[in-house]
């Protein structure tokens, strides 16, 4: 697949509200299919004229912080195996948590090999997007942090600019 964007993160930082903005339907796997164990999940969107797959990655099963290293290597593996931009996503609304810094972890070792960002979701307001400057203490790299909110859109414009700049 060409052009493609995979969203990785811990669950509830909001990786499937942003999918379904970005193919403009709702696909991905939400909440209330909890207990439903799913791998990844593909659709398509557009961009200023250019055409993206996204992946929807993170099968666990939700309201749970009870996510292993092995499922974040998987996750993180298959992110970087078959997408051309990664998306690495936070939540600016409940601030650091120790499964971003397991994330962090294992993508700085492509930090140079495939394009990261760091997404700040959850920036519904102009305090917790510049609030989300803590998330730089993630250390990946020249890494840009985007704040937005996936629920009503702001920031995302920037970010889509930024990610299919490489397409
Ligand atoms: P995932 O587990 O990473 O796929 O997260 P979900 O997309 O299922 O979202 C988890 C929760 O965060 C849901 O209740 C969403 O409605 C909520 N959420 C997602 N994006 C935003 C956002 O931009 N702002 C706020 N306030 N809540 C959001
Ligand atoms: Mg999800």
């Amino acid at each position: 697949l060409k052009n493609t964007i995979a969203i990785v993160g811990r669950p509830n930082v909001g990786k499937s509200t942003l999918f379904n903005r970005l193919v403009g339907q709702r696909k991905a796997i939400m909440d209330n299919e909890s207990g439903v164990t799913r791998d990844r999940h593909y659709g398509h969107g557009e961009w200023t004229g250019k055409y993206f797959t996204v992946i929807d990655t993170g099968g666990y099963v939700h309201n749970s912080d009870d996510i292993f290293e092995g499922e974040i290597n998987k996750q993180v593996k298959l992110a970087i195996d078959e997408a051309d931009v990664v998306l690495f996503m936070v939540d600016a609304d409940s601030g650091m948590h120790g499964l971003d810094e397991e994330f962090a972890n294992t993508l700085r070792r492509y930090i140079g090999k495939k394009p990261i960002y760091l997404v700040a979701n959850k920036a519904d307001t102009h305090a917790r997007a510049h609030a989300s400057g803590e998330f730089y203490a993630l250390g990946l790299g020249d890494a840009e942090i985007f704040p937005i909110s996936s629920q009503n859109g702001a920031g995302t414009g920037d970010l889509l600019d930024a990610v299919v700049a490489h397409f």
